[in-house]
C-alpha cells in the first residue's frame, strides 16, 4: 500500500505490435515535373495493433526531392524499431523524418477507426503538362472535376503561353485553374505569367479563374515570391517553400500571408499541424504526394478540419495509377 505522500504510479503506456511493408506502385504514365520524371511511387505501409484488437493503418510517403527524407532512411528508421512500441516511440521520431512522424501518429489516430471514404470534398484534377492538357481536361470535367491544375515551367515559356491560351479558352468559364510551376521559373517569367493571368481577367468576365500561380520561383527566392504577390492580382501559393510545418512556420513568420500548399503526409505530426493551422488560420490548400488509401483518408481529415476557405483538394490523382486499391487492402499485404 503506498504511503499517502508517495506519488500515484502512472498506469503503464499501452504497447502497439507494429509492422511494416513496403510497396511499389507503377504510375500509368510517367509523371513530368520540373523536378524530372517519376516512373513508380514506393512507401511503408505501417499497421500497429493493440491488445484488443484493434488496428491503425499508417503510411510513409516520402518525396525526398520535396524535402521530406527518403524511403530508405525511413526504412532504416523502422527497421531500428522494436515490434512492441509505445507512444513515446512515435511521439520521439527526429524532425527529420517528417513523413515518418506523419505516418506513425496517423495510424496511433486511427487505431479502432473506420476508414470511411470522405465525399463531401472539391478536388482539384492535376492534368498532364504539354498539351496532353487540352486533350485530357474534358473527361476529368465529365467526372464531375471542375479545378484543374496544370503543370508550367517544364516546355519553353513561349510554347507553355500558347497552350495556356488554348486551354483558357477551352475550359468552360465555371471551370478554375491552377497553375504549378514547381519553383521553375526565374523573376522575369514569373512576371509574364502574373501579367498574362491578371489581364486575362481583366479582358473577359467569362474567362475561367485562375486560382492562384504555385511556388513560381525556387525555395531560395522566398523573398522574391513575396514581392511579387504584393505586384498582382493573381494569387501565389507556395509549395515546395512551404514541405515540412518547420518551413511553413518559417514563411510565415517572414511575413507569408498569402496561399500555402500543405501536403500532410510529408508534413511532420499531424497534431502539430493542426494546432499552427488553428492558432493562425491560414489559406491552405490541402495536396496529395501520390499516396493511398491510407495516408490518403488520414489527409483529408486533417483537411476537412483546417481548410477554412473551402479551396478545392488536390487529391485529384487517381488516373495517375493503373491500379486502385481493392477491397482486401491493405490486409492482404500482411
Ligand atoms: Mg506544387
Amino acid at each position: 500500500m503506498p504511503s499517502p505522500q508517495s506519488p500515484v504510479p502512472n498506469p503503464p503506456s499501452p504497447s502497439y505490435h507494429f509492422e511494416f511493408r513496403t510497396i511499389t506502385r507503377k504510375f500509368a504514365r510517367s509523371l513530368v515535373t520540373s523536378h524530372g520524371i517519376w516512373e513508380t511511387r514506393e512507401a511503408i505501409i505501417l499497421k500497429l495493433s493493440d491488445s484488443t484488437g484493434k488496428v491503425g493503418w499508417g503510411e510513409i510517403a516520402p518525396i525526398s526531392w520535396f524535402g521530406s527524407e527518403t524511403l530508405e532512411q525511413a526504412l532504416d528508421f523502422c527497421h531500428q524499431l522494436p515490434q512492441e512500441i509505445t507512444a513515446a516511440n512515435i511521439f520521439s521520431i527526429p524532425d527529420n523524418l517528417p513523413a515518418c512522424q506523419f505516418g506513425f501518429e496517423s495510424a496511433l489516430e486511427g487505431l479502432g477507426m473506420r476508414n470511411c471514404p470522405m465525399t463531401n470534398f472539391q478536388y482539384s484534377a492535376l492534368l498532364p503538362a504539354g498539351d496532353t492538357a487540352l486533350h485530357q481536361w474534358q473527361t476529368l470535367w465529365q467526372e464531375g472535376y471542375r479545378t484543374f491544375k496544370w503543370k508550367i515551367g517544364v516546355n519553353h515559356i513561349s510554347q507553355e503561353l500558347q497552350i495556356f491560351d488554348l486551354l483558357t479558352q477551352a475550359l468552360p468559364y465555371t471551370a478554375k485553374l491552377r497553375l504549378d510551376a514547381n519553383g521553375g521559373l526565374n523573376y522575369e517569367q514569373a512576371q509574364l505569367w502574373l501579367g498574362t493571368c491578371d489581364q486575362l481577367r481583366k479582358n473577359s468576365e467569362s474567362a475561367v479563374e485562375i486560382e492562384f500561380i504555385e511556388q513560381p520561383l525556387p525555395v531560395a527566392d522566398f523573398f522574391g515570391m513575396l514581392a511579387l504577390s504584393q505586384c498582382y492580382d493573381t494569387a501565389i501559393a507556395l509549395d515546395e517553400s512551404v514541405a515540412t510545418l518547420q518551413q511553413l512556420a518559417a514563411c510565415y513568420d517572414k511575413g507569408w500571408r498569402g496561399i500555402f500548399v500543405i501536403k500532410p503526409a510529408i508534413a511532420g505530426y499531424p497534431s502539430r499541424l493542426r494546432r499552427f493551422c488553428q492558432q493562425h488560420k491560414i489559406d491552405a490548400v490541402f495536396s496529395s504526394v501520390f499516396e493511398t488509401a491510407i495516408a490518403r483518408l488520414a489527409a483529408l481529415r486533417l483537411a476537412a478540419e483546417l481548410s477554412y476557405k473551402n479551396r478545392a483538394v488536390g487529391f485529384g490523382i487517381n488516373h495517375f495509377f493503373t491500379q486502385a486499391e481493392d477491397d482486401t487492402w491493405p490486409q492482404s499485404l500482411f
